[in-house]
């Protein structure tokens, strides 16, 4: 989820901790360079989104639909996104510290808000029984805030490390440092952590996913346009004025920031794209032991399980054998000197957050401000709130939900997915494009979709991490090592179905293919999304949509490939499977159509499953809506809108936000979610309903020319 790297910087080893959660066939929205939350799953929000500045933000501000928000200059015929919160995007500019905003950002800054009394209030408690979950946030959180002690700290947390890479003189060595870092949090250059086998469900295996990069993706290596040799320019003068805060001679720091570059870059050649990791078929190659010691000669699997803690393992998922390869031949091929010069890069990159202020500034100045267009740092509140959610996100969590989440969301959003449910059931029945044979199989796995919503019925037991109220570094380090850990410790073990990918507090929702399920954190069931006082229509065009969506999942370009139990197994007839082909195709297109800035385009591949997401997800809810007015008399006009109309308004609000230009850019490279006007537009141009409510004729733009409506669900 989100990405928002010049934003979340804080924590940015648990960044890497959050990849270790999930598999590699996911996809939520990213900018960092790794793999970050729910891999496994395809989430609605675009991630972590950016938050705000400062102000206590009220979410009951966004209650029903405010017709303040709308552009009345613009005819909802010609862009409805614009028509409906043309106004609301006038009054509410990005604010310096945020690379993008909208209504899914302030709905997080109102939960961090929240989170910020929680912290406080523990951080003064002093007597905390030890070892308490309260004692760990407090603790956490305090330490993360003492600036000072980080200041006087200076780079001593680090210097073990950088004794350790210093002393690598031969291939052992380096794996053994590699592994080390890997264990700590640090990005070494591949990511290793458990999975739920992608062919039996039931079953969890060790995987290895590519990784190493310090620009957001792997295109951003071998792209030859000016915008992006600029940045590479730009990023290698970061590393340089990185490694010389690290206490390399200003002399060498030019050249070894190149040397960091080049390796980086084999790295990048080695990697698949984003659009080929979309096929979950091109990321799964088990392989025992035996296979691997051809595949990577050089890199070592079996020290690698010895040394994590986990000799048995004798199996494991390599999601992309050709960079697995290249990367066992860097081990050999490259001169120790240059992996030590990335190594100590890569330290200091991921630990800047923790680091004194001077590494903070600098990191935030690529990241956030030549990436991201960010112009200011997050209050540092708001760094250390997201960076305890990041390590202790279900301690943190279980006083959020006493606190925010009352039973009644709870039962009210249970309902809601029912009627969804519902809804779908009585859609596949009726397609016209899908024959008998898949359809049953369709409605089997739609049967068996499982719900989470609100909070975990288990939550983790941080018993194994120890924090301390002293050093910010070293309560990092140790709770990546116990995520580490924690998740390589599942590896033979049976599937924990009670387990979260995202923590309470999350503004995000997703959903799991090799779980068959769907999961509503707290932090998303309010308004804008959802509430109780107002009427269906804007509930249903909300979180209706959000739920609509999350289900789609498990019937878009990915999910569609497995099966009822979470298998990956074809269940279609060669014909369907082609008619839902050409449905998906028809989608691509759509987006492929969409100019973000000129010369800049959205990639239709990249996009195709959230986009077959969003188009199914409120339609289904647009039916389930229909259902509830069936057999009664027409809910009268609201601010001069009908029922019909205000779905559509409560479906456009959710969208409401936009992002800098800096930020657009790195979204359309990394980000499966198109951008939110797309996402609104999108959709809503390939429904005939929504061109009736709003009396659209053909050749509007609102309205795509039959012959290219696309419709799958
Ligand atoms: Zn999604």
């Amino acid at each position: 989820m989100q990405g928002d790297r010049g934003e979340t910087r804080m924590g940015n080893r648990s960044v890497l901790v959050l990849a270790v959660l999930a598999l590699a066939m996911s996809l939520s929205a990213q900018t960092g360079s790794e793999p970050k939350a729910a891999v496994a799953s395809m989430d609605i929000a675009g991630g972590c989104a950016a938050l705000q500045a400062a102000a206590t933000i009220d979410p009951s501000a966004a209650r029903g639909f405010d017709v303040a928000s709308l552009d009345r200059s613009v005819k909802p015929c010609d862009d409805f996104f614009q028509f409906a919160g043309g106004s609301w995007l006038k009054a509410n500019p990005i604010p310096a510290a945020y690379a993008r905003w909208g209504n899914f950002d302030l709905l997080r800054a109102h939960n961090e808000d929240v989170l910020h009394e929680i912290l406080e209030t523990a951080a003064k408690n002093q007597n905390a029984e030890p070892g308490s979950n309260e004692q760990k946030i407090g603790d956490f959180y305090t330490s993360c805030m003492n600036t000072d002690a980080i200041e006087s700290a200076g780079l001593k947390p680090l210097e073990p490390e950088f004794e350790r890479i210093a002393a690598i003189n031969n291939v052992e060595e380096l794996q053994a440092e590699i592994t080390h870092l890997q264990m700590e949090g640090v990005n070494s250059g591949f990511v290793f952590r458990s999975q739920q086998d992608y062919k039996n469900s039931t079953k969890v295996i060790g995987g290895a996913v590519q990784g190493g990069l310090g620009l957001p993706d792997r295109d951003y290596y071998t792209k030859t346009d000016e915008k992006s040799v600029k940045l590479r320019e730009a990023y290698v003068a970061h590393v340089a004025k990185m490694l010389s805060l690290a206490g390399d001679d200003a002399g060498s720091v030019d050249a070894e920031a190149k040397t960091v570059m080049a390796l980086e870059t084999k790295l990048a050649e080695a990697s698949l794209t984003r659009v080929e990791r979309r096929n979950p078929d091109n990321v799964y190659h088990v392989m025992s032991v035996a296979d691997l010691k051809t595949a990577t000669p050089s890199l070592s699997w079996e020290r690698y399980f010895h040394q994590i803690g986990f000799p048995a393992i004798d199996s494991i998922n390599v999601a992309e054998p050709a960079f697995f390869k290249a990367y066992s031949g860097m081990m050999t091929e490259t001169p120790y000197a240059d992996w030590k010069v990335y190594l100590r890069w890569q330290l200091v990159h991921s630990s800047a957050d923790g680091l004194p202020s001077a590494f903070v500034d600098e990191d935030f100045n690529f990241y956030g401000k030549t990436l991201s267009g960010t112009q200011e740092l997050l209050p540092r509140w708001k760094r250390c709130a997201r960076a305890t959610d990041a390590e202790l996100g279900e301690a943190l969590g279980q006083v959020y939900v006493k606190k925010a989440f009352p039973p009644e969301s709870k039962a009210r959003a249970l309902e809601m997915v029912h009627n969804l449910i519902a809804a779908l059931r009585d859609d596949l029945a009726t397609l016209d494009w899908m024959g008998p044979e898949t359809r049953k199989q369709a409605q089997v796995k739609l049967g068996a979709i499982a719900l989470k919503i609100g909070y975990p019925d288990h939550w983790r037991d941080y018993s194994a991490y120890k924090v301390v109220r002293t050093s910010y570094a070293e309560n990092v380090e140790k709770g990546d090592e116990f995520e580490f850990h924690r998740v390589a410790a599942k590896i033979g073990k049976p599937v924990d179905r009670t387990e979260w990918g995202m923590t309470p507090p999350t503004v995000n929702a997703y959903y799991s293919p090799s779980m068959n399920e769907i999961v509503f954190p707290a932090g998303i069931l309010q308004p804008p999304f959802y509430d109780a006082k107002r009427d269906d229509a804007l509930n249903y065009g909300g979180m209706g949509a959000v739920i609509g969506h999350e289900m789609t999942h498990g019937f878009d370009d990915q999910g569609a490939k497995f099966d009822a139990q979470g298998n990956l197994k074809n269940w279609w007839t060669p014909e369907d499977l082609k008619n839902f082909q050409a449905r998906s195709q028809c989608v691509i297109d759509q987006f492929d159509g969409y100019e973000v800035e000129p010369g800049l385009h959205e990639n239709g591949k990249l996009v195709v499953g959230e986009s077959i997401a969003d188009l199914g997800g409120v339609t289904i809810a647009h039916a389930a809506f229909e259902k509830t007015l069936a057999g009664k008399p027409a809910p009268p006009e609201i601010d001069g809108f009908s029922a019909e109309q205000r779905f559509f308004l409560g479906f456009a609000q959710i969208w409401f936000g936009s992002a800098r230009p800096e930020e657009q850019r790195v979204r359309v490279a990394t980000d499966p979610h198109p951008l939110q006007r797309f996402r609104a537009n999108g959709s809503l141009s390939n429904m005939p309903s929504f061109s009736k409510a709003f009396g659209c004729s053909a050749g509007s733009a609102m309205v795509r020319p039959e012959k290219t409506q696309c419709r799958i669900w």
